[in-house]
């Protein structure tokens, strides 16, 4: 396996003037290798976009890395340590846009409304390419063929506005890819479209994957589009990874009482009625500055016991490289220990 980039025991802080430091993403390990999809899940603010960011050094100013490691190894170079390189250096930029692209919820995050996007795409390969434009443009049009975008040739000259929903999101995807990274992030890439037109993006994510061999980082709060996307699966919770390992494993015996209760929310996709549909957890995600002493879901979970307020939980291997954060797992004589390893 080609393994290209390794978090290590990474925690995010945040500071603000007049309150204590929180650490808001806590020793989040995870292994992202060339061809495959991690898929970070987890209730909005739970820290999956604050995690992406820091791999790309994109941290706002108030939020700094606290501890671990970030190895990133392109090619066959040695590995580089993302977090000892500074933010806007020449190797972190080197990485940023050229190794690492990210691409978003929002197209206009990253598309200029001032531009065509043929001129942006054209932009992008020609600083990673050193060729002029018109060699440039070939490639724009043979990218934005790739996105699925018709009229390719005809559309570069198109401004972001005139496009819809969809082709903008092919546009921003042509032009995340136009470096040939190595790793591409996206995060929540697909939310605010249709559901017809975020099964083809997911679609053209999985093809594009497999043509350029990339590894992707994929960011959502949506469980249905992990099991579409991804291989491998990291559930957060409240800056926290509390189970993490292959899709397959994770869906069929999920060990984690957040996993299930986000299980228990998927929309049933046959059949499905509204009681069906509205299975939420009980309870609000508190703030990161209230986190529960020892397991953070002690506020919300069915199943707390003594020990889950006191002792942040360590992790428990169940599986081949499939494990969970939680006190019922080695605590055999817990009350629900039992029906939770069965799946009750
Ligand atoms: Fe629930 Fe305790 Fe497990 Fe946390 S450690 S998920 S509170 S049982
Ligand atoms: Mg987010």
């Amino acid at each position: 396996k080609a393994e290209l980039l390794r978090m290590e025991n990474v925690s995010i802080v945040f500071s603000s003037p007049d309150e204590a430091d929180i650490e808001a993403v806590r020793q989040v390990d995870f292994t992202l290798t060339r061809g495959k999809t991690l898929a970070l899940v987890g209730e909005s603010g739970c820290g999956k976009s604050v995690t992406a960011r820091t791999i790309l050094r994109l941290l706002d100013r108030n939020a700094r890395i606290g501890t671990g490691r970030i190895l990133f190894r392109a090619e066959d170079e040695a590995p580089v340590d993302i977090v000892s390189l500074k933010p806007d250096s020449p190797a972190m930029r080197a990485i940023r846009g050229n190794r690492i692209s990210m691409i978003f919820q929002e197209p206009m995050s990253s598309l200029s409304p001032v531009h065509t996007i043929g001129d942006q795409i054209d932009e992008m390969i020609m600083i990673h390419e050193r060729i002029d434009q018109k060699a440039a443009r070939v490639r724009t049009v043979d990218l934005l063929e790739q996105v699925g975008i018709p009229g390719a040739r005809q559309r570069a000259d198109a401004y972001p506005f005139q496009l819809s929903g969809g082709l903008r999101q092919r546009a921003m995807i042509a032009m995340a890819l136009a470096c040939k990274p190595d790793l591409l992030i996206a995060d929540e890439p697909t939310t605010a479209l249709d559901v017809t037109t975020q099964a083809q993006i997911l679609d053209l994510l999985r093809a594009l994957q497999e043509e350029y061999g990339m590894a992707m980082l994929f960011i959502t709060h949506d469980l249905g589009v992990v099991a579409e996307i991804a291989d491998e699966v990291a559930v957060m919770y409240l800056g926290d990874v509390v189970e993490q390992g292959n899709v397959f494993d994770v869906f069929r015996a999920p060990q984690h009482p957040y996993t299930r209760a986000l299980m228990r929310s998927i929309p049933r996709m046959v059949r499905r009625t509204e009681r069906e549909r509205l299975a939420p957890i009980e309870g609000n995600v508190p703030s990161p500055r209230n986190r529960p002493k020892g397991c953070a879901f002690t506020s919300r979970c069915p199943h707390a016991f003594a020990p889950c307020t006191g002792d942040y939980p360590e992790r428990t291997t169940t599986g081949e490289a499939h494990w969970a954060r939680c006190h019922l797992l080695t605590h055999d004589g817990a009350p629900a220990a039992a029906g939770l390893r069965q799946g009750t």
